[in-house]
């Protein structure tokens, strides 16, 4: 159970959700906006443990840009009248509003397994999808890191895509959906899409594979790792 997921990131809740990117469409100081309130218990006893018997109050969130929701929970203090859905964050007396338990989604953060070197272009792939061309040429430097990290270093990133198929460093399945993605606008085989400027589709799609490429390269194998690492004698 995710509560609780969203203390460390400070946030308070007010009309407007200070978040310093929206979750769904990476838009810089987005507006995100109030829009409804309710209440909700946690039936199962060990979830209600994790929120000490307290009511959660979801406060429902859109984000201007891209209408997408956003959802921002805190415990109700016990003892206290539990407000009528719809009551806006800054009205309700009893409820925390500096602690925001439990937030959906929670703001992507780039995993510490990932190289410094993938993860900083990862992120301004990510921050510039609504400028398709460099964020591509963003999400290419990426996976070219990524290629570097694991020994490819010569020719294209599709050829070195298929050196790392054969290295069984990656699935062709991965391969295949490489080519799917328009990494390379000057590649040959995309010489037909390439008049075509790309869109802010394009650009999501070759984000989305090249953070998944970072988490098959680095993030799971580093999961693996410690899940077989024996714990500690105490
Ligand atoms: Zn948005």
């Amino acid at each position: 159970m995710p509560f609780g997921d969203g203390r460390e990131l400070g946030l308070v809740l007010t009309p407007h959700l200070d978040l310093s990117r929206c979750p769904h469409c990476a838009t810089a100081n987005p507006s995100i906006s109030f829009r409804h309130s309710f209440a909700a218990r946690p039936k199962k006893l060990s979830l209600a443990q994790k929120t000490n018997g307290c009511e959660l109050m979801w406060y429902v969130y859109v984000c201007e840009s891209c209408a997408g929701l956003v959802g921002a929970a805190t415990q109700l203090m016990p003892g206290i009248q539990r407000p009528s859905d719809g009551a806006a964050p800054s009205a309700i007396p009893g409820v925390r509003p500096n602690l925001n338990d439990w937030l959906v989604p929670i703001p992507r953060t780039t995993s510490p397994d990932v190289p410094e070197r993938v993860a900083s272009r990862l992120r301004q792939a990510e921050e510039t999808l609504a400028s398709p061309t460099p964020s591509i040429m963003t999400s290419a430097a990426a996976v070219d890191a990524m290629l570097k990290e694991k020994g490819l270093k010569d020719g294209s990133l599709y050829a070195r895509i298929g050196q790392a198929v054969a290295q069984a460093i990656i699935t062709a399945d991965m391969a295949e959906w490489a080519h799917d993605v328009r990494l390379d606008a000057n590649d040959e085989r995309h010489a037909d899409e390439s008049v075509n400027e790309p869109t802010p589709e394009d650009a999501q799609r070759c984000f989305d594979f090249a953070s998944t490429l970072a988490e098959l390269l680095f993030v799971l194998p580093a999961r693996v790792r410690r899940g077989r690492t024996p714990p500690k004698a105490p």
